[in-house]
C-alpha cells in the first residue's frame, strides 16, 4: 500500500522512511551490512567526519515508470563516483555491485514510499559515508561507516518550471588541483556563504568560474551547466575541477544519439556565454532547469525561454531523457535498473 502523501506538494526535504541500509568498515574490511529501522547515528564526538569533514555523498532517485515499474537511473555510475570521490578522500572505497544492491534493498524496502508515476515526485536516494572513529591529530578515521536513506521528494518546481535568475560569484567553488571533481561534503560546506547571499540578492544560484584565472565558467554549487549555441550545438564546460554530473552526460548522449545534435565538451570562456542562445543546469533534482539571466554586475545576459519557460532545445531534450525515466521512450541499455 502506497503511503497516503500529498505528492505533489511534499516539496524537497528530509522525511525519514521506514528502513535505511547500514555498513561498518572495521579492521580492514567492511561487514554484510544489512536494512535498519534506526534513523539515528550514534558515534564519538571526535569522530573523523566532525573533526576534519571526512565524508562524502550521492544523490539519485528511484521512481515509478508509465508500466508500474520502479527503477532508477544509472545507479552503476553514482557507485563509481563514490568509488571515486572515497580516493580522493581517504575514504574505503565500498564495492561497486554492493553500492548498487545496498541502494537497491534501501528502495524496496520502502517501496511504499516511491511515488507513484505521473505525479511529479520522487524518492530521493541519498547514500553516504562519513568517518566515525576518532581522530585528533590529522589524519583519515580508522573506522567508516557506509549508509543510503530515502526520503520522498515532490517535483523541483512547484507551480511550473521557471526561469532560473544567475548571478556570476565572487567567491570560487573549487580549487584547480583540489575537491571539485569529487562529491565531498566540504564543497557544500563552503558553498552555503555565497548560496545564503545570492538568494538575499534575489539569485537562484551562483554561475562559477575557474579559479585559476576566472574566465572560464565552471558549474553552479551543485548542478553542471550545459548551453546551446545559436547554430544548434549543445555545449558544456570542461574542466577538471567539475563534478562530472550523470544527467548532464546522460543528456549529452541524448543531445548525439536521440537529437541527432552536434555535442562538445570545451572550455568555456565567459565571455562567449553572451552569444550563447540557450542556457541550463544539470542535475538529478530538477534533469535540466531553464536559466533565463545570467548577470555580472551591472552586465544582464538572456537567453532564449519560448518554449514554455525553457528554450526550445533544452525543452526537447528534457522531454526526451524524462521520456527515457518514465519508460515512454526505449532507453539506452543499461541505464534503467529495475528494483522488482
Ligand atoms: C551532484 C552534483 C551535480 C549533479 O550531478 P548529478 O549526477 O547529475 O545529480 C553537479 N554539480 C555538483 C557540484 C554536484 O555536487
Amino acid at each position: 500500500m502506497k503511503k497516503e502523501l500529498d505528492w505533489g506538494n511534499i516539496g524537497f526535504g528530509y522525511r525519514p522512511t521506514d528502513y535505511r541500509f547500514v555498513s561498518n568498515y572495521k579492521n580492514g574490511a567492511w561487514d554484510e551490512g544489512g536494512l535498519t529501522k534506526e534513523a539515528t547515528v550514534t558515534i564519538s564526538e571526535s569522530a573523523g567526519v566532525f573533526q576534519y569533514a571526512q565524508t562524502c555523498f550521492e544523490g539519485m532517485k528511484a521512481y515509478t515508470t508509465e508500466k508500474g515499474e520502479t527503477v532508477i537511473f544509472r545507479p552503476d555510475l553514482n557507485a563509481q563516483r563514490m568509488a571515486d570521490t572515497c580516493r580522493r578522500l581517504v575514504l574505503p572505497e565500498y564495492p561497486v555491485d554492493k553500492f548498487v544492491d545496498a541502494v537497491a534493498q534501501t528502495v524496496k524496502a520502502n517501496i511504499d514510499w516511491v511515488p507513484p508515476y505521473g505525479s511529479g515526485a520522487t524518492l530521493y536516494i541519498r547514500p553516504f559515508m562519513m568517518g566515525t572513529s576518532p581522530v585528533l591529530g590529522v589524519s583519515p578515521a580508522a573506522e567508516y561507516q557506509f549508509r543510503v536513506f530515502a526520503s520522498p521528494v515532490g517535483p523541483y518546481f512547484k507551480g511550473g518550471i521557471r526561469p532560473l535568475r544567475l548571478r556570476v560569484s565572487d567567491f570560487d567553488r573549487a580549487a584547480p588541483n583540489g575537491t571539485g571533481h569529487v562529491k565531498a561534503g566540504l564543497n557544500y560546506a563552503m558553498s552555503l556563504y555565497p548560496i545564503v547571499e545570492a538568494h538575499e540578492q534575489g539569485y537562484d544560484e551562483n554561475m562559477y568560474l575557474d579559479s585559476r584565472t576566472r574566465t572560464n565558467v565552471e558549474e553552479t554549487g551543485g548542478a553542471n551547466f550545459l548551453f546551446v549555441t545559436k547554430d544548434g550545438t549543445v555545449v558544456t564546460p570542461k574542466s577538471t575541477s567539475i563534478l562530472p554530473s550523470i544527467t548532464r552526460r546522460s543528456l549529452m548522449v541524448v543531445a548525439e544519439k536521440y537529437l541527432g545534435l552536434k555535442c562538445e565538451e570545451r572550455v568555456i570562456p565567459f565571455e562567449e556565454v553572451k552569444d550563447m542562445a540557450e542556457c541550463g543546469l544539470c542535475g538529478t533534482a530538477a534533469v535540466i532547469s531553464p536559466v533565463g539571466k545570467v548577470e555580472n554586475g551591472d552586465d544582464v545576459i538572456t537567453f532564449d525561454t519560448s518554449a514554455g519557460n525553457m528554450g526550445p532545445t533544452i525543452r526537447k531534450l528534457y522531454e526526451t531523457l524524462t521520456g527515457i525515466q518514465m519508460g515512454r521512450i526505449e532507453a539506452p541499455e543499461g541505464w534503467i535498473y529495475k528494483v522488482d
